[in-house]
């Protein structure tokens, strides 16, 4: 890119927050997974949604490719460079903070795209209301993010992902026209649903700005539970359980494997076993009650004693305050955390019909230990929405380079078996650019010919995110 044509863009935002300098510009392209390390130009730090404008017109009349960014941690490449590429602008979000009104009658919250999600859950948490989104990352992904993602986490059992946390949206489009779609209607259907297509369109189709977020009454009792047990079969029936005695109560219902929870207290400063005997699996379990603590203590009370008469559980331990729970949750959302500390690992997102799971668990280790047998599985996750987690750390004291070598090997392999189950090679990631040619692959052709027309239809001049989610026609 010429000078002059920089020069052009960080006049829009004034210099200061057009970053040209490599120390300046190197953290927005350290991403989590360490995978992607192209460069850019210019990392632009827009301050009104006026400014994402006059910077996505000069884009299309210039063609040039902007990728939007927020907290920068997506996990699949998508808020980073194209690899191979080194022109692509980053424009970040980040600056686009402001909270812009609460309705504590309405139960909404209207904030702009930077905003971090723990700030949301903050300010939420100041009129009495809670904001449900969940994630390892709150202290810095922002909501733009979550949105472009269509953000998971460890509440969709009960609450939704983000997609239904959302009720409406302002977009800059392309063009640089701002689509002003901030209404906070729970009942709408009137014509094609836009605001569905930029959820979770990572960034392809315009930069969201701004969005109306749905609250929640704050339960009035709160329980956190972690059991251990023999198996994924019998995590199921305690799951099974866990919804026949609890219905919506039940907010959250984790896997984690032995190894995984040897891994967290080995290497997160504070983190205990939470049980005096090893057990090969353990289960998190968090009940909700809209009525008072008493009901939420009953309800984990009774699904444990089910449990242990009907042998699922070999021993269980319920918080015995707040900073027990949130410790408790900590084992949990440490574990992708704790692997690093071990080496290289190969990781999947993926999901599978619940009933599934435990089937889709014992291929996938039969033909991940038939390939590598010395691999460390380390299987975790959201099993009541059916998300795990599939990782596998590299057999201890391996060449890290040798064992990555075989990443997309083996990343066939498990993707393979979840689609024979019937399930998604990204539960809540997406597709960045890590899963572009992959999606491609696996859906029918008439899927992807649509999803091409709509970038077609919203970005003709393609400079939104090019090269992410799906490819250009030829
Ligand atoms: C420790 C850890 C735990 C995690 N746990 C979870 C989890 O439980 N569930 C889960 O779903 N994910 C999880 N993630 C992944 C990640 O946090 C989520 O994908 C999150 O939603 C990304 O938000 P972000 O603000 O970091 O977005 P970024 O990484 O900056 O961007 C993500 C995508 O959205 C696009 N984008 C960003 N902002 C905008 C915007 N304003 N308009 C248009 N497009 C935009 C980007 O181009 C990119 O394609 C975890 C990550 C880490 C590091």
């Amino acid at each position: 890119m010429t000078k002059d044509m920089l020069d052009r863009f960080a006049a829009i935002v004034g210099e200061r927050n057009a970053l040209r300098n490599a120390d300046q510009i190197a953290p927005f392209l350290v991403e989590p997974r360490g995978i992607y390390h192209d460069n850019t130009p210019m990392v632009l730090r827009p301050g009104s949604v006026d400014e994402v404008s006059q910077i996505l017109r000069l884009a299309t009349e210039t063609g040039t490719a902007i990728v939007p960014q927020a907290g920068n941690t997506g996990h699949v490449g998508g808020q980073v460079p194209l690899e191979g590429t080194r022109d692509q602008l980053i424009l970040s979000v980040s600056r686009l903070n402001g909270i812009r009104a609460v309705d504590a009658t309405g139960n909404t919250m209207t904030v702009e795209a930077g905003c971090i999600l723990e700030d949301i859950h903050r300010a939420a948490g100041e009129i009495e209301r809670m904001f449900p989104l969940s994630l390892g990352s709150q202290g810095s992904c922002e909501i733009g993010g979550n949105l472009s993602t269509n953000a998971g986490g460890t509440a969709v059992l009960a609450y939704g992902n983000t997609r239904q946390l959302c009720l409406g949206l302002e977009v800059v489009l392309p063009t640089g026209e701002v689509w002003s779609g901030l209404r906070s209607l729970k009942k709408d259907n009137t014509g094609y649903d836009l605001r569905d297509l930029f959820i979770g369109a990572e960034g392809t189709l315009g930069v969201i700005t701004a969005a109306v977020l749905k609250l929640f009454p704050v339960p009035s009792g709160h329980q956190v539970a972690i059991a251990g047990l023999e198996s994924p079969e019998a995590a199921l029936a305690v799951l099974k359980l866990a919804e026949r005695r609890c219905g919506g109560a039940l907010t959250g219902f984790e896997l984690m494997p032995r190894i995984g929870v040897e891994f967290t207290v080995a290497h997160i400063p504070g983190n205990r076993d939470p049980l005096s005997g090893k057990h090969p699996w353990y289960v998190l379990i968090d009940i909700s009650s809209g009525q008072s603590q008493e009901a939420a203590d009953a309800m984990m009370q009774a699904v444990l004693e089910d449990a242990l008469t009907e042998t699922l559980i070999g021993d269980a331990v319920i918080a015995q305050s707040e900073t027990q729970r949130a410790e408790f949750w900590r084992l949990r959302e440490t574990m992708s955390e704790s692997q690093k500390h071990e080496g290289a690992s190969i990781k999947h997102d993926v999901s599978v019909p619940v009933a599934e799971i435990a089937r889709f668990m014992s291929r996938a280790d039969r033909a991940v230990l038939d390939a590598m047998p010395d691999a460390r599985i380390f299987a975790f996750g959201h099993m009541g929405d059916g998300n795990i987690h599939y990782n596998i750390s590299q057999p201890a004291g391996a060449d890290p380079d040798a064992y990555l070598a075989r990443r997309f090997e083996i990343n066939e392999r498990i993707y393979d078996i979840a689609l024979e189950f019937g399930g998604s090679i990204s539960a809540e990631h997406g597709i960045g650019q890590m899963k572009r040619d992959r999606l491609a692959a696996i859906r029918q052709p008439i899927e992807i010919d649509l999803m091409r027309r709509i970038k077609t239809a919203f970005d003709p001049a393609g400079i939104m995110n090019p090269g992410k989610v799906v490819a250009r026609p030829d």
